[in-house]
C-alpha cells in the first residue's frame, strides 16, 4: 500500500513545485493531492491557505475530505482516481489553449452583432438617426456659409436666411418674438426640418408628444405639406399679448398644390390661402416663444382638417 502511495506524492511534488505547472493542471491535481492525504506536501510546497483560496472548489472537497476521513483512501484505487483526473486536466487544459490558439490565428475577429443596426436585437434607432434619413428641401449648395446668403424662405424683405432663420434654426438664438416663432417655423415647413418643428411646439399643444421618435416619423409621413408648394407668408396684424407670457399673431399662409402630387383634383396646380390665429407661449425663464395652438379658417378642399401649426 505504502509502494503504491509513494510514487504518488513525489507525482505531486513534482508538479506543485513548478507554480505555472500547477496552474495549468488546475483544481483536479489539487484535488487528487488532497484526496491522496497530501495536505501536509501541500503545505510544504506552497502556503495552503493561498491555494485553497486560488482554487475556491478546494475548499468544498477539502472539508468533505475532513468530514468523512476516509480510512481506505491509500488504496490503488485513489493512485489511479489521481493519473485519471491529472491526464483529464491535461488533455482539457491543452485542449483549451490549442483552441485559443488557433482562434487568435484565424485573423479576424467575428463582428459584433451590436455593429449592426438591421435585424433582431439591433438597437433601436436614436433620434438624430431616424432624422437623418428624412427626406428635405433644404436647398442643395455646397456649404452652409452659401445656404445662409440664399434668401430667407420665411419672406421677409431684404433678409437673408443667415441673417433671419437661420440662427433660430441652428439653435444660435431662441424666438424672441412670437414673429420669430411664426417665421421660422414656417421656413422649416418649406425647407422640411422636422425637428424644429418638434423643438418649437409648447407642450400643451395638441401635437406635443414625449415620444419624439414616433412624432418625427409622423411629420415625415403626412406632417410636412409634401402636397403643397409654399408660395409665401403674410403676417395680419400686429403681436396681440395677453400677457407677457402669452399672446396671439394672425396670419396667412398662400400654397400651391402640386401636378404631380397626392393632392386632391381640387387643389392640384391651385393657389390656396389659409388664414390661422395662432396661441404662442413664452418659457418665463428662458424667454423662448413656442407655438400653442392654432385656430384655422379654411375652406379650402384639402385643407380644411389642416391645422397649420405655424
Ligand atoms: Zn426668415
Amino acid at each position: 500500500m505504502v509502494s503504491i502511495v509513494r510514487p504518488t506524492y513525489s507525482m505531486i511534488f513534482y508538479l506543485s513545485s513548478f507554480d505555472t505547472t500547477v496552474q495549468i493542471l488546475g483544481n483536479e491535481v489539487y484535488l487528487s493531492l488532497l484526496l491522496a492525504g497530501g495536505e501536509n506536501l501541500c503545505k510544504r510546497t506552497h502556503d495552503n491557505k493561498s491555494i485553497l483560496d486560488r482554487f475556491p472548489y478546494l475548499q468544498f472537497y477539502s472539508m468533505l475530505w475532513n468530514a468523512k476521513k476516509m480510512k481506505n483512501h491509500r488504496s490503488p484505487k485513489w493512485f489511479f482516481l489521481i493519473i485519471f483526473t491529472a491526464l483529464v486536466s491535461v488533455y482539457r487544459q491543452v485542449g483549451v489553449e490549442a483552441f485559443a490558439a488557433a482562434k487568435k490565428r484565424s485573423g479576424k475577429p467575428k463582428k459584433k452583432a451590436s455593429s449592426t443596426t438591421k435585424g433582431f436585437g439591433a438597437p433601436p434607432l436614436s433620434l438624430e438617426q431616424v432624422l437623418a434619413k428624412f427626406p428635405t428641401r433644404i436647398p442643395k449648395l455646397p456649404t452652409d456659409d452659401d445656404i445662409a446668403t440664399l434668401e430667407c424662405p420665411c419672406g421677409k424683405p431684404n433678409a437673408s436666411y443667415g441673417d433671419c432663420c437661420g440662427p433660430l434654426h441652428n439653435k444660435i438664438r431662441p424666438c424672441l418674438t412670437m414673429e420669430d416663432v411664426l417665421r421660422s417655423r414656417y421656413a422649416a415647413f418649406c425647407w422640411r426640418k422636422v425637428e424644429y418643428i418638434m423643438d418649437t411646439t409648447h407642450e400643451t399643444c395638441r401635437d406635443w408628444r414625449g415620444d419624439k421618435i414616433a412624432w418625427a416619423k409622423d411629420l415625415n409621413k403626412q406632417g410636412m405639406f409634401d402636397s403643397f408648394d409654399f408660395v409665401g407668408l403674410e403676417i395680419l396684424g400686429g403681436e396681440d399679448f395677453v400677457d407677457d407670457n402669452d399672446g396671439y399673431l394672425e396670419f396667412q399662409v398662400t400654397m400651391r398644390g402640386k401636378d404631380g402630387g397626392t393632392s386632391s383634383a381640387a387643389v392640384a396646380g391651385k393657389e390656396t390661402v389659409v388664414k390661422e390665429r395662432s396661441r404662442f407661449l413664452r418659457d418665463p425663464d428662458t424667454k423662448a416663444w413656442t407655438y400653442a395652438s392654432g385656430d384655422v379658417r379654411s375652406e379650402v378642399a384639402g385643407l380644411q382638417d389642416t391645422q397649420l401649426n405655424m
